[in-house]
């Protein structure tokens, strides 16, 4: 076989076992080259589509990104890549094994001018099978998503933990010291919790923090409020846009719910015999100095107070 033709041969063969769509248009639009990849993901061999116009085989691309793709290319000697986020799928193709019925393979479509001497300019059109990348591109970003929640709530009762506290009180501080609305905050411990955990056991003691946490947390309803996990037993509400007088309401209503569950508990050492808590509250008022070390220091304060005072009740300290 003379060199030429060898040559000539080898690349057809080439063109036809590449793992790459590949479609050529000449000037007119029309197909002139339809590899083995196109034959096999579209179910049209070549012989189908040679020498038609690109726009009657795939009449749904007209006036799409790839029709202005293919115009620059011939007319303007411009070479296109297709956004793969805008367009996902523009040809109608499956990936092997796929049915007419299940998704479409996910595309990365180039088109370049083919510049030959003597010959008006034609188009390649490329198609990468994208679908696999894709696929776990986005089981990547769920992976990432389920690890960002994961790191930000407590294993145990599922409420925000110390971390996500830490970031909210952060920025709502820096809310209110915009907007100047108060910002109040409740710290929340239940009482002789160490004696139920010594009288029942650590397990009970855990379910009885689980469902504790649980009531506690539907009693935030607004948004923004957040309920944290900010030690062993020992809570924290975030309450923006609250003032004293409302933390207070808050807290008290918190005391009672936690009161009226009723969790029996033999050995709190005081007349009542069932779980109770304690809470401490305090309020950032606009024109204050924001601080939040200030603001948590005299929440744990109204904290203790309730707790030398009895127990079961709620205490407001001045930041
Ligand atoms: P007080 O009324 O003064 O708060 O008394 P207390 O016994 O609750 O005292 P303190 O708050 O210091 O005790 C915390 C106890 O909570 C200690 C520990 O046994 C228990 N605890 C902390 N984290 C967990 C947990 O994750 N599971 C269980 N079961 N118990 C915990
Ligand atoms: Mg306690
Ligand atoms: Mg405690």
């Amino acid at each position: 076989m003379p060199e030429v033709l060898h040559r000539l041969s080898l690349l057809e063969s080439i063109i036809g076992a590449i793992n790459l769509g590949a479609i050529v248009l000449d000037e007119n639009r029309s197909i002139v080259l339809w590899n083995g990849w196109m034959a096999r993901h579209s179910d049209w061999p070549a012989a189908t589509v040679l020498g038609r116009d690109f726009f009657e085989v795939f009449p749904e691309l007209q006036h799409k990104r790839i029709e202005s793709a293919i115009t620059q290319a011939l007319r303007d000697n411009f070479q296109s890549l297709l956004s793969q986020t805008l367009h996902k799928s523009p040809f109608p193709l499956y990936s092997p094994g796929a049915t007419e019925s299940e998704e479409r393979m996910q595309q990365a479509v180039a088109v370049t001018p083919i510049n030959l001497p003597g010959v008006p300019r034609h188009c390649l059109i490329q198609i990468n099978d994208v679908t696999i990348a894709v696929g776990r591109e986005k089981l990547l970003r769920e992976q990432t998503l389920v690890l960002r929640s994961q790191t930000f709530s407590d294993g145990l009762t599922g409420v925000a933990n110390r971390r996500q506290f830490d970031v909210t009180i952060e920025k709502e501080m820096r809310r209110a010291m915009r907007t100047g609305n108060p910002l109040s905050l409740l710290m929340i411990d239940i009482d002789h919790f160490k004696d139920y955990n010594d009288h029942y056991g650590h397990q009970q003691g855990d379910a009885c923090l689980i469902q504790v946490t649980a009531e506690l947390a539907a009693m935030l309803k607004r948004p923004t409020d957040l309920l944290a996990r900010y030690g062993g037993e020992e809570f924290a509400a975030i309450l923006p846009d609250t003032s004293q007088a409302q933390a207070l309401q808050m807290g008290e209503a918190i005391r009672r719910h936690a009161a009226g569950l009723r969790i029996p508990h033999e050995k709190t050492g005081d007349l009542l015999k069932h779980i109770t808590v304690s809470i401490g509250a305090a309020t950032q008022n606009p024109g204050q100095p924001l601080e939040i070390a200030a603001l948590i220091g005299a929440a744990d304060r109204a904290l203790y107070l309730s707790k030398r005072t009895g127990r079961n009740r709620v205490t407001a300290q001045p930041v």
